[in-house]
This record gives structure tokens, C-alpha cells and sequence, in this order.
């Protein structure tokens, strides 16, 4: 009796623990776009897929009316969202649909605001309070400082000049200034993102507001004010937390800037915490460094399986990615034995490879040198015959001591 009591409980429990999971996890999310000055065409349905891939949200897209057509048409309910993102810089929405945002603001909701959602509504106090930053849209000294790093020192700046600037397109360095944020907790603090314009001399009131990492707009490399911008922010607004990037300028298929592990993850990260303001996400493992831009094309985790194919034809005069995100696997993977043979098998399946480029023979080496056990050892033997592989083989087998 007392059992079947107890068993009810359990069952009872867990049937709370699943249902709590399927209602309070997913949150319902309203993409706006419709206009812009950029690709929201291919930006927008990209951004769903960033955040439906989490399996955290469920997003849908709202498209405003065409640029001239009557805005009392955008009329959503915002109330039936958690989050808002905005993907969008045209026409004034209607007063009624810039009070109800205001309001689902004010009251908790959260928000992301994308790349030229920044150029929006230069005449509306709210949206630029919001946004904390902006650009373009006659902006100037009247709409706030300038708000940047200057050798390692946040400055506000209050002298004149227009609002948002951006030089050539290029790979820039994303430096972390806040280390300790739900969004940011265990990036690199410098990683190297895919090429992007680089928002530069954005202007706003900048109140409440949280600069997590900045981009070094370096004259010399294509333009630039010599600072290190703002490229993600957050922002609080009534009860409401806004997280905002600069990056992720659109090319048909997203391109480099929305392929960028970098930018997938931080926008991932960044709506999490505008929703519930912390961050349950761990890092993936192709998380860029320093050292080199990872994309992902069709903006899934890469697996193991795509980095060593990728690996294989690798050349000397290609970049080291692949090789990158297999070098973090490893060091993620550490002390997993079994994690680590199974990975040792797939680089020693590579290594063996008919089709197997010699570079990334000799890449695959110097991985085996130091991570490889015994069951590498007759494959490596086999490739000291090879005139090529001899001296990469040979080191591999010395520092495996056998
Ligand atoms: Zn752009």
C-alpha cells in the first residue's frame, strides 16, 4: 500500500517535471521585419533557425507592410511573446503598436535588437533607449555620446559629429570586456569573427546599458575610427532586458557574418538571457579563437564527422579551422578515455585515408604526437615509409615512446 503511494508520487512528479519542461522552455518568440535596408529576406528566416536550433525558442516572422503601405496593419500582440527580435529599419509603425511595445518592455519582455535594427526610428526616445545605440538616420550630439573603448578605458563621448560609420568589410577580432555575464561566462575572451561590416561611431543615450565585447575599427585594415567599438550590449528598460549586436550584416545565405560560430552563439546566448536573464547554453565546441573564423553554413553545430572531412583535404595554404575545433574537442574531451579513443579512432581513419591530403597528414601527426595511445602505433609505423610523412612520423612515435 504504501508503495504503490509512494509510486504515485514519482509518477505524479516526473509527469509535472515533463510537462513543466515542454510549456516553460520553449519561449514564443515574434521575429519583426518586412523593411530594410538590408536582406531581411535572407536574414530573417536565418535568425529563426539560430534560435529554434536551441531548442529553447520557437519563433515565428512577422512581416510589416511594404515601405509607403499603411502601417495600422502591423498590429501584433506582443503580450503573446517572451521575446521580440528585431530585424528591421523602415517606415514608423503605427502609435499604437509603439505603445504596446513600450509596454511589453516595461513589463519584462525581452528583446534582441539585430545589426541595422540600431539605424531604426531616430525620432522615437523609447526605441533609442532601448537600443541604447545607434546609427545613421541624421543622428548626432543631440542623440547622445558616443560610447566606446579608448586604450583599454570606457569613454563617453559628448562631442559632435553624425551617428554610425563602418569601413571595408572584414575578419575582425571580437574582444570580451565583461567577462563574468550570463552571456559571455566562458568565451575566449578574443575571437576572430567572419567577415562583417564593423559598426563604428554608433550615438545614443546609452543608459542602463552594458558593453560586453568591442571590435578594434582599425584604420589600417579597411577604415576606421581607431576605437574599439561596442558590438554587443545589453540593455535594461522597465523590467525588460535587451540584449543588442552590431554584427551579422546579411549576404544572400547569411555569408561569413551570420555563419560565424561567433555570432550564431552570442545571439543564441544573448536572447536566452533577455528572456529569463541568465544563460543555461554551454559553449559549443567550435567556438572560435583567436586564431581563426569558423562558420557554419547551414548554422548547425558542426560535427565531428563534417571537421574531419573538411580536415582531409586540407592544404597549407588553407586556414586551420577544422583542425581548431578538433584540437577544442580534444581539451574538452579530457579525461574522458573512451571520448578520446573513439575521437583517436576517427583521426587515425583520416590519417590512414586514401584520399587524405599529405598537410593534413602531417596535421594529424602532430594531434596523434601527444594526445594518441597505443592503438595509433601501427598506423603511424606504416607511414615512415613514406618519404613525405617520414619525420612527422617518426617525431609522432618518439614522443609515443615506442
Ligand atoms: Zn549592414
Amino acid at each position: 500500500m504504501k508503495k504503490q503511494y509512494l509510486l504515485l508520487i514519482v509518477a505524479a512528479g516526473l509527469l509535472t517535471f515533463f510537462s513543466a519542461c515542454k510549456n516553460e522552455t520553449v519561449y514564443k518568440t515574434l521575429i519583426i521585419t518586412g523593411q530594410n535596408n538590408h536582406n531581411w529576406k535572407a536574414s530573417s528566416p536565418i535568425l529563426k533557425q539560430i534560435l529554434d536550433e536551441t531548442g529553447l525558442f520557437s519563433a515565428v516572422i512577422m512581416t510589416t507592410p511594404d515601405k509607403g503601405g499603411d502601417m495600422k496593419a502591423f498590429d501584433p500582440d506582443f503580450s503573446k511573446y517572451k521575446l521580440v527580435v528585431v530585424d528591421y529599419n523602415g517606415d514608423s509603425w503605427s502609435e499604437k503598436t509603439n505603445n504596446a511595445f513600450v509596454e511589453f518592455v516595461k513589463n519584462g519582455g525581452g528583446v534582441v535588437f539585430y545589426h541595422a535594427a540600431n539605424n531604426s526610428f531616430p525620432a522615437w526616445k523609447e526605441y533609442n533607449e532601448m537600443t541604447g545605440l545607434g546609427g545613421w538616420g541624421d543622428r548626432n550630439q543631440k542623440d547622445g555620446p558616443y560610447v566606446y573603448y579608448k586604450n583599454d578605458k570606457l569613454v563617453t563621448d559628448t562631442s559632435a559629429g553624425t551617428g554610425g560609420s563602418h569601413g571595408k568589410r572584414r575578419e575582425y577580432l571580437v574582444r570580451t570586456r565583461i567577462t563574468d555575464h550570463p552571456i559571455t561566462r566562458g568565451l575566449p575572451v578574443r575571437w576572430l569573427h567572419g567577415t562583417d561590416e564593423l559598426y563604428s561611431q554608433l550615438r545614443g543615450p546609452a543608459k542602463n546599458m552594458q558593453i560586453l565585447a568591442t571590435a578594434f575599427a582599425d584604420s589600417a585594415a579597411g577604415g576606421g575610427t581607431m576605437r574599439d567599438e561596442p558590438m554587443l550590449m545589453t540593455i535594461t528598460f522597465g523590467k525588460g532586458r535587451i540584449f543588442h549586436t552590431a554584427m551579422g550584416h546579411a549576404d544572400e545565405g547569411g555569408g561569413p557574418a551570420m555563419q560565424c560560430v561567433g555570432f550564431i552563439t552570442t545571439l543564441q546566448r544573448g536572447a536566452e538571457w533577455a528572456v529569463t536573464g541568465d544563460v543555461t547554453q554551454k559553449v559549443p565546441w567550435d567556438f572560435p579563437s583567436a586564431a581563426g573564423v569558423v562558420l557554419r553554413p547551414g548554422f548547425k553545430e558542426m560535427t565531428l564527422e563534417e571537421a574531419f572531412a573538411n580536415i582531409s583535404s586540407y592544404d597549407i595554404t588553407k586556414s586551420t579551422k577544422n583542425l581548431s575545433c578538433i584540437q577544442s574537442k580534444i581539451r574538452s574531451m579530457a579525461g574522458d578515455e573512451q571520448g578520446l579513443l573513439n575521437l583517436e579512432k576517427m583521426m587515425v581513419k583520416v590519417l590512414v585515408g586514401k584520399e587524405t591530403t599529405v598537410d593534413a597528414k602531417k596535421l594529424l601527426l602532430r594531434e596523434l604526437s601527444w594526445m594518441g595511445s597505443d592503438y595509433s602505433v601501427p598506423a603511424i609505423k606504416d607511414l615512415v615509409s613514406n618519404a613525405e610523412l617520414k619525420d612527422e612520423a617518426e617525431f609522432a612515435l618518439t614522443r609515443l615512446k615506442k
